[in-house]
């Protein structure tokens, strides 16, 4: 990290090269061609001139008087061990090598905060600190420093988590500053289907529109609504084009001040966009087939005014495009990259599902025999044979459920309402004696368990309590239900948040904002009493609550986010889709073993390398690597012997390996790579993705091979087998590993900037110190050297 306050110039150097002159230091950078070089240098040359332009001094970080740091200090970072310079200013942490080094405007890193969590560390003085990236330990020389720190810490990321950053990125936009209606100075509240910033007024107006109208979100409360994409919607549009269209024509006399009465805003504002009534028609306005048309071929362009202007012209946001592979507009946005067009759809087309609509009224209500066990107060772990259970008339209606003894009988049995039902769980098929069956969660803790041969029969039911149960919002989820209902939680409305289990995605609605977790992306998990998930959205905290139906959640929920002896896809992964295991093992070989003689070939401690690989199975998530505990070796073992183990293995069973063994037979290498490629497109995304990640690691490897001895060769040696699950005495399993690493990019399709991005970008982390100083050869010829500091 190096701040552009402090480069006085950039200096073309020969066809690739260019270097960075600094009062201290010179810095030294190879680019992959010619044009890529001068985007660089021109990019660089326009912030520095416009540096010298400006009146304010220049930032060398945070000299400029205006900086906002709460805590600075040395602290001690293991794994690497060493001490850093460290700095916490506004939602970031700033890692400097020393003292001096911050003054000279050269950091290590800068972390943000938003996604990071700190916790104590293994001893009184230490602390770590996670993000999705990767963990930091730390270390201080008291415990009332580390008191210090991990407060400050905390701060920071409630800091980053309230998005004073948000407000501040979107109000750089001049009219962003200024309330899309009544013109009120910096408008924290947004139209997010509509695309406008607003005052808390015109907001409260915009609120009785309805969410079919326009979906109103706070900069500053709903954090989780804010995408980067969606971030980008408000940047790119604004209020200035987005009134360009809802406020082309607005008399003087019509328009709205800041001080106007409640009544006149709301008049404003439901014909401002209710009614369109100041809009800029659109030249095809009538002409329905014309402005589909128009919608399908502007989502594929960066032009966000135009969609906003068709779709409210009446395009339609579902219009059949004609191509079978992308048959909607978001479809074809999503093609094409453009996802900030993409988001744009997606905030439109949510709009609509917050509609109640009638003829839900009937799938909501059901009835038909089903079969029943006495109610219990406790979960229901043991087997229930047909003995257990008793035929009941059950009938779903007017929020009721309810069941009777016949279908003639008008004596209810037994019932509740369905607001009083808060959990719905799906059995799997034959845990009990009949084949179907599911449990219902009372409000007073009671469950209650129902079941049938018939299974179309037990999914209508299960579909039809979903509907009569879960908010609006959550109608549209997709996917079998597996367990879904309400819990408390430390967010959503009055502590309550609305939960749908689908296999490994739980979708959760808290307000009414829908998120969908990736149980096997969690980044903690954990469930003393209460229970704590941390994704990349943040945390979640559910709160513990002595009922059957919390137990049960705990249950599933630890079940779903991954499992050590499990096939790659069900593992714990990264948010890459990457097994964390794998993940973490890579990234240590990485940091540590690149120079490491022998790495992969050399045997590691037996004893070590099994008890680590338990660990990992136990639990990947909760692991950090430290270079202390583990030696590269053991390391690099452990990686091995968890690819030889895992069930599927990474080319996802047997008659795929032979697919793969096959393919190395081609006689054509055109003809072999192509089928390399479609071998690959067929693996699941996880494996696709961990053989990526692996084998992207061996480029690297063997590109140090003079330092590690580790060439193509040997690493085929050792991976074929390790791959393959063979026995290595067939060789072919080592050809593929061979061409896969010779072959990388053109198999993996992987642009060579984006290895080279890569590489700069792992040079350039908290533990550059650990590499060679000497130049660094890199993927495909191209090498980068930072030359070390030059008094
Ligand atoms: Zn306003």
């Amino acid at each position: 990290m190096v701040s552009l306050g402090s480069v006085d110039k950039v200096v073309r150097v020969g066809d690739l090269r260019f270097e960075l002159h600094s009062q201290s230091r010179t810095f030294l950078f190879r680019a992959e061609s010619t044009q890529e070089r001068n985007d660089w240098v021109c990019c660089i040359e326009k912030i520095l001139s416009d540096h010298k332009h400006s009146l304010e001094p220049r930032n060398l970080f945070f000299r400029t008087g205006s900086v906002n740091i709460s805590l600075e200090g040395y602290m001690e970072m293991l794994s690497p061990r060493t001490k850093v310079y460290t700095l916490i200013s506004k939602d970031k942490l700033f890692l400097f090598r020393t003292h001096e080094e911050y003054f000279q405007g050269v950091g290590i890193t800068d972390i943000d905060m938003r996604m990071a969590n700190v916790r104590d560390g293994e001893n009184k003085r230490s602390f770590a600190l996670t993000t999705p990236y990767r963990a930091f330990s730390f270390m201080v020389d008291s415990e009332s420093e580390k008191q210090r720190w991990s407060e400050a810490l905390n701060e920071c990321v409630s800091r980053a988590l309230s998005c004073d950053g948000l407000c501040e990125s979107i109000w750089r936009v001049p009219s962003n500053r200024l309330c899309a209606d009544c013109s009120s100075l910096m408008p924290e509240w947004a139209s997010v289907n509509l695309c406008v910033l607003l005052c808390e007024k015109c907001a409260g107006a915009h609120r009785s529109l309805g969410q079919n109208v326009s979906k109103v979100r706070s900069l500053k409360l709903d954090k989780r609504v804010w995408t980067d994409d969606l971030i980008r919607v408000f940047l790119l549009l604004g209020n200035g084009k987005a009134n360009q269209f809802w406020g082309a024509n607005v008399p003087l006399s019509e328009s709205l001040c800041s001080s106007a009465h409640s009544e006149q805003r709301l008049e404003h504002i439901t014909a401002k966009y209710k009614d369109g009534k100041y809009r800029k028609y659109h030249t095809l306005c009538g002409q329905q087939e014309a402005l589909n048309s128009a919608l399908c071929s502007v989502v594929q362009s960066g032009d966000l005014l135009e969609t906003l202007s068709v779709l409210n012209c009446g395009a339609d946001i579902n219009c059949n495009t004609g191509i079978p592979e992308f048959p909607t507009p978001l479809s074809l946005a999503k093609r094409s990259g453009q996802t900030v067009q993409a988001e744009l759809l997606m905030q439109n087309l949510n709009s609509e599902s917050f509609t109640p609509v009638d003829k839900d009224a009937s799938i909501r209500s059901q009835s038909g025999y089903l079969f029943k066990t006495a109610s219990s107060a406790k979960p229901i772990t043991d087997h229930k044979t047909k003995a257990d259970f008793s035929q009941r008339w059950c009938r779903l209606s007017d929020g009721m459920f309810s069941y009777f003894k016949s279908e003639q009988s008008h004596h209810k049995c037994g019932g509740m309402k369905t607001s009083e039902i808060i959990c719905l769980s799906v059995n799997s098929p034959g845990k009990h004696g009949y084949e179907h069956t599911f449990e219902l969660y009372s409000e007073e803790g009671r469950v209650y368990l129902f079941g049938s041969d018939d299974g179309s029969m037990v999914k209508n039911w299960i579909q039809a309590i979903a509907m009569a149960v879960l908010p609006p919002a959550l109608f549209d989820v997709c996917g079998t239900c597996d367990r879904l209902g309400r819990l408390r939680c430390t967010e959503g409305n009055h502590g309550i948040g609305w939960f749908f289990l689908s296999g490994f995605k739980l979708q959760v609605l808290l307000e009414d904002n829908v998120q969908i977790i990736d149980l096997r992306k969690l980044l903690t998990l954990s469930d003393a009493g209460s229970m704590l998930l941390v994704w990349r959205g943040g945390p979640l905290h559910l709160l513990a609550d002595r009922r059957p139906h919390f137990v049960g959640w705990q249950t599933f929920i630890q079940q779903r986010s991954g499992a050590g002896d499990q096939p790659l896809s069900q593992q714990q992964l990264t948010d890459l889709g990457v097994p964390v295991t794998i993940d973490r093992c890579l990234d240590h070989v990485t940091r540590y073993g690149l120079m490491s003689s022998g790495i992969y070939r050399k045997s590691g401690v037996n004893s070590h390398v099994t008890k680590m690989l338990e660990r990992f199975q136990n639990d990947a998530r909760s692991i950090t690597l430290l270079e202390l505990d583990y030696s590269v070796d053991d390391v690099a073992n452990m990686l091995k012997r968890f690819l030889r183990e895992v069930k599927g293995g990474v080319f996802n069973g047997q008659e795929n390996n032979n697919s793969w063994l096959r393919a190395a037979g081609l006689e054509d290498k055109t003809e072999k790579i192509n089928r390399y490629q479609i071998l690959l497109s067929n693996l699941p995304d996880v494996n696709r993705e961990t053989l990526k990640a692996l084998i992207h690691h061996l480029v690297c490897v063997q590109h140090l091979s003079d330092e590690n001895q580790m060439t193509i060769r040997n690493l085929g040696i050792v991976f074929g087998p390790t791959l393959f699950h063979a026995d290595g005495t067939d060789v072919t399993g080592s050809q593929v590993v061979e061409e896969l690493i010779e072959n990388y990019c053109s198999i993996f399709n992987v642009s060579h900037i984006l290895t080279f991005k890569r590489l700069l970008l792992f040079q350039s982390s908290p533990c550059e110190r650990e590499y060679p100083v000497k130049e660094l050869k890199l993927y495909h010829g191209c090498r980068s050297k930072m030359h070390p500091p030059t008094p």
